[in-house]
């Protein structure tokens, strides 16, 4: 089944002088629960690890899950996207899949939460690691880390043509929106797409703006929003609208992932200009 977005109302490009040279193509990725394979793109599911490969933890020293001896925590897979299905991701030469994992412990310090994006070449995984070493949560408070586990997802991708979150344009066209129009809710909902999304511009409140690669100084772009929830109003898929309140199907529909980001949505953001420069994971 697909998931499509209601078209906005009206382009609001057609009402704002120089917001046409703003938009971005995003790709809504609408996860659902479901049984990926390791070979295929989604959200939280089994990657294609090398079984001779040592699996990822986090040694990040403000990690409550790093003991600061022996390994850290495991990390998580939060992403698995392949080139076939993703060619609008910048693939570094050679490879076309992308494995993205993080730590679920707490950060004191970290506005940004530790990662793994990892590179690779589909083909040269011939033997998968069958049973990833998985965070010890025990002793943890029920359903605090968690919410930072998602549910395994299968993607439903859907292109559509964005504009930047209001506080990401330049002062003149700010003022021009709002010019046009001071209802910043309305321009959000005409705008940027909440939820789970590859490119475009992370939505309200979901990053500091004008990131840049802490290698390089390039501007640093969006690779992946992650949100608590897919969004409402336009942003519910066309397919879900008759869903009832309260049922799975609606839960599974509204917050897929079951994640619950602190405050609200992230994103992963990567070098511009160099795709295997580090990746960060930001939110405000
Ligand atoms: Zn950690
Ligand atoms: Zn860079």
């Amino acid at each position: 089944m697909t998931r499509t977005t209601e078209a906005p109302a009206l382009d609001i490009a057609q009402f704002v002088p120089g917001l046409a040279a703003y938009a971005s193509t995003t790709v809504r990725l609408h996860p659902r629960p479901g049984s990926p394979g390791p070979r295929d793109s989604h959200i939280g599911g089994p990657l294609a690890w090398p079984a001779a490969e040592p699996w990822p933890h986090c040694e990040a020293p403000d990690c409550d899950q790093y003991p600061g001896e022996g390994p850290g925590s495991p990390m998580v897979a939060l992403a698995q996207l392949t080139a076939a299905d993703f060619p609008e991701i910048a693939f570094p030469e050679g490879t076309d899949l992308l494995q993205i994992l993080w730590c679920v412990g707490y950060h004191c310090c970290a506005e940004h939460a530790p990662c793994r994006v990892v590179w690779r070449r589909a083909s040269e995984v011939t033997e998968i690691l069958e049973e990833p070493p998985v965070p010890d949560l025990e002793d943890e408070l029920p359903g605090f880390y968690e919410t930072y586990i998602p549910r395994p997802c299968v993607l439903h991708p859907e292109r559509l043509v964005e504009y930047p979150w209001l506080w990401e344009l330049p002062d003149d066209l700010r003022a021009r929106v709002l010019a046009w129009n001071q209802d910043e809710d309305e321009y959000e909902e005409l705008s940027t797409a909440p939820g789970f999304k590859i490119g475009g511009t992370v939505i309200h409140g979901s990053a500091p703006t004008g990131l840049t690669c802490v290698a390089c100084g390039a501007p640093a772009s969006l690779l992946l929003q992650l949100d608590n929830g897919e969004g409402d109003g336009r942003w519910c898929a066309v397919e879900d609208r008759d869903l009832v309140y309260g049922t799975p199907e609606y839960e599974h529909a509204y917050t897929p992932t079951g994640m619950m980001i602190d405050v609200g949505p992230g994103g992963l953001f990567a070098c511009s200009a160099d795709p295997e420069h580090p990746v960060h994971f930001h939110r405000q």
